[in-house]
């Protein structure tokens, strides 16, 4: 008997655990999932629990829903791995030995790690949105707002669905506009990047769709400090931006234990081969989802295609053979944009966000770089999805890696992508 032990219970654990229970025969594989909480969470949800689109309990299932039979669930966390045992040691003392580690434990905003955010006026006037918990307390924050100045900020880069602080921004926008206030809300976006994505083609679009709303766009600012007493964000290069409510994007991190290891990048995220997420330093060791340091965005999409590339290789893989597929990066995202329209981009390694139309080449339904009443359904219609189709590994008719077809290249613009 041979076992598979699986690191992390989100969208990558627990989508691959339903998907390796079907490819690996029970009389030969075992399967583990360690994972700390009860609840699986939809983060995508949190977007919309501030302005009181979705409520807590629409974003969360009991996670002993999705463990399929034939897998062991142990509801705890990991203290770290031992590469050269093939050990898991676990907070609460148990040590755990596998053949083949999965490490799928994801990336954690950390407010911790800049000082003065998790200070005096965290959750008084300073919030995030990237916990259930920060997306709760900051709708009572939204609601209760007189007015003034509202500044949404990254602290820095990568972070998971780099795409979710825009879309808070145009949803603030039209938020106010519905509560006939958005004259008495200046609204602030601050980034560390030089644009309002990092992509050309996308950030023209998104640049400009912050330009029509009047919204100020603050670039290259690397926080140094969150002064709470005279509510202001203070920059490295000594700029200030002061505000009446802030809404930041920690910085990102993986777990701490993948840094205690010897596995992890400076910001824990596992060191992979991008192409196949096997370990630059063990043959036994992968890491899929937010948790691995390729170069894409951190988003379930890159979960979902990567746990199908993984899936494939995988079993080459135990039986000594290469991997045949590589992994391009493929990611897609649906940006939401307000008043019942939405965006899409999809992209990978080599190929920045074009225009066109997806899935289908010339039908869509969904328009790439568009604003559209489809994409904001498509972007509703992906809860549903999640809790039915993707998490339970089921397969869905969306090809892992990326396709040209349907898209058009601006005459100037071939260049390569780039990361985010
Ligand atoms: C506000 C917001 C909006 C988003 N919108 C979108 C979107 O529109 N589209 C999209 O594609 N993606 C979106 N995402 C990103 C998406 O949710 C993540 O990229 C995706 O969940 C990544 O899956 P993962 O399994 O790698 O990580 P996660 O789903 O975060 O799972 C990691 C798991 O590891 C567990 N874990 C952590 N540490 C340990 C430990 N020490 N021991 C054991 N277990 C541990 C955690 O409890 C967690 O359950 C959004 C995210 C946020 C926050």
């Amino acid at each position: 008997m041979r076992s598979l032990l699986v690191l992390g219970g989100g969208t990558a654990g627990t989508t691959l655990i339903n998907k390796m229970r079907r490819l690996l025969p029970r009389e030969e594989w075992s399967i583990t999932v360690v994972e700390p909480r009860r609840e699986h969470h939809y983060q995508p949800g949190y977007l919309f629990i501030p302005f009181g689109a979705y409520s807590p309990d629409e974003v969360t299932k009991p996670e002993s829903n999705f463990i399929p039979r034939g897998v062991e669930s142990l509801t705890a966390e990991v203290e770290r791995v031992v590469p050269e045992q093939n050990q898991v040691m676990l907070t609460d003392g148990t040590i755990l030995g596998y053949d083949q580690l999965v490490i799928a434990t994801g990336t954690t905003p950390r407010p911790d790690q800049t000082p003065g955010m998790y200070g005096p006026e965290w959750r008084k006037s300073v919030f995030d949105f990237y916990t259930l918990e920060g997306a709760t307390a900051l709708k009572e924050a939204l609601a209760a707002f007189p007015g003034g100045r509202l500044v949404v900020h990254i602290t820095e880069m990568p972070i998971k669905c780099p795409v979710a602080p825009l879309e808070f921004t145009f949803l603030a926008d039209a938020y106010f506009a519905d509560r006939d206030m958005r004259d008495q809300v200046e609204i602030v976006y601050v980034t560390p990047l030089d644009g309002a994505f990092t992509k050309p083609i996308a950030a023209e679009h998104l640049g400009g769709m912050l330009d029509e709303r009047k919204i100020l766009v603050e670039t290259d600012f690397y926080v140094e400090q969150i002064d709470n007493d005279a509510k202001t964000l203070v920059s490295y290069d000594e700029r200030e931006i002061p505000f009446d409510l802030l809404v930041t994007v920690p910085l990102n991190m993986g777990a701490d234990f993948v840094a205690r290891s010897g596995l992890g990048d400076e910001l824990n995220y596992v060191r992979v081969d991008p192409g196949t997420f096997l370990s630059r330093d063990w043959d036994n060791i992968f890491a899929v989802g937010d948790a691995s340091d390729i170069p894409t965005s951190k988003a379930g999409s890159v979960a979902h295609f990567a746990v199908d590339v993984f899936a494939d290789n995988f079993l080459h893989h135990i039986r000594g053979e290469a991997m045949p597929v590589r992994f391009d990066g493929h990611a897609n995202c649906f940006v939401e944009s307000g008043n019942g329209k939405g965006m899409l981009i999809d992209f990978n390694y080599d190929t920045q966000p074009l225009p066109g139309k997806y899935p289908i080449p010339r039908v869509g339904p969904f328009s790439l770089l568009e604003e559209t009443g489809m994409n904001h359904y498509g972007k509703l219609m992906f809860k549903w999805i999640y809790w039915n189709a993707l998490l339970p590994g089921r397969h869905l008719p969306l090809p892992a890696l990326m396709s040209m077809a349907g898209k058009k290249v601006p005459e100037s613009q071939h260049e390569r992508g780039g990361s985010l």
